[in-house]
């Protein structure tokens, strides 16, 4: 075996839940994944201790082979005690102290952390942050999460809401978000709410092209958008470069406040690619000065769809590093 140390993840999602073994240069060991959708935790909780010791097994590795193992949870949660409270996804999952069961269970020590910032620490170590102090992560996904390092230190904040960065207000009494608040960036960039405003603004509109690409105005979502935008729609495109233009108004912010050395896109901008990217670093010169963007690396996640095989298995790492 391998004398580097080898840590532990799982990644709990409203469908799946991932588990991974990485030993900390980043070699990936092996991976398995459980369905979670509409499951109770009583049910769902042994069998994924059950599936973690056969992978360990079927790995020839012993329990003693893993430094720790660290669970990347969705919010929100009891980040101090590792309990999941009230995830949106998981309506069934009120209140599971996770993190107990897992370690009493698996006989392992284990630490919790919030699904973006868990996705934050694995680009940082084994993604498009490797060697960066200074970086943030944004998940851009259904919702618009953050994970912020700053001095190699993950900004956890006071009460745990440190990179709740999507639901910073970019316009006074602007759109409602999901959170309860208005103006949110989420609400202007989330997949989610560009879904649902895109279904009420095209609701009497079958003719769209962003309809056509969904096959019909419920399944509108940011893969039809990106469609119709590159299929030359008008009203596509349009929607595309105000989108762009929240996008770096947030970001903007970012870089100002935080004068990073990476800022690393999730899902839609390592699926869009240029068309994304590039006019988001066009727009970006707008809203910070020049000396806080300079030296400021604006990428997609390098880990991309394989990155929840990851999460939690950086989790365990930084907090054995920080100790
Ligand atoms: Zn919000």
């Amino acid at each position: 075996m391998t004398d580097e140390r080898i840590f532990l993840g799982f990644d709990v999602g409203g469908t799946k839940i991932g588990i991974g073994i990485v030993s900390e240069s980043g070699k990936f060991i092996a991976g398995d994944r459980i369905e979670n959708k509409d499951t109770n935790p009583d049910d769902i909780l042994p069998i994924l201790v059950e599936k973690t010791n056969k992978l360990l097994a079927d790995n020839n590795l012993q329990k003693s082979d893993i430094a720790s193992f660290g669970i990347s949870s969705p919010g929100p949660a009891d980040y101090a005690n590792g309990i999941m409270t009230t995830p949106p996804n998981n309506p069934l999952w009120r209140n599971v102290p996770i993190l107990k069961y897992l370690s009493d269970n698996l006989g392992i020590k284990g630490y919790f952390e919030n699904d973006a910032n868990a996705a934050a620490l694995a680009e940082g170590y084994f993604g498009a942050g490797k060697g960066s102090k200074d970086y943030i992560y944004l998940t851009m996904s259904t919702g618009i999460g953050a994970g912020m390092v700053a001095g190699g230190t993950l900004i956890q904040g006071n009460t745990f809401q440190g990179g709740e960065f999507g639901h910073t207000c970019l316009v006074p009494g602007g759109r409602e978000c999901n959170c309860g608040l208005k103006g949110c960036y989420e609400a202007y960039c989330g997949g989610r709410a560009v879904a649902q405003d895109l279904q009420k603004k095209l609701a009497d509109k079958p003719d769209s092209m962003i309809v056509k690409c969904a096959g019909s105005v419920e399944n509108i979502d940011m893969k039809a958008l990106q469609e119709a935008v590159e299929a030359g729609d008008e009203f596509a495109v349009q929607y595309w470069d105000e989108m762009l233009e929240r996008n770096a108004q947030a970001l903007g912010s970012l870089v100002q406040t935080m004068n990073p050395h990476k800022i690393i896109l999730g899902t839609f901008a390592w699926a869009a690619g240029d068309l994304f990217m590039k006019p988001l670093r066009e727009k970006i010169v707008k809203y910070c000065w020049a000396v806080s963007y300079k030296g400021c690396e604006i990428v997609p996640s390098a880990l991309r769809r394989d990155i929840g095989y990851y999460a939690g298995a950086a989790v365990a790492m930084y907090f054995e590093n920080k100790k």
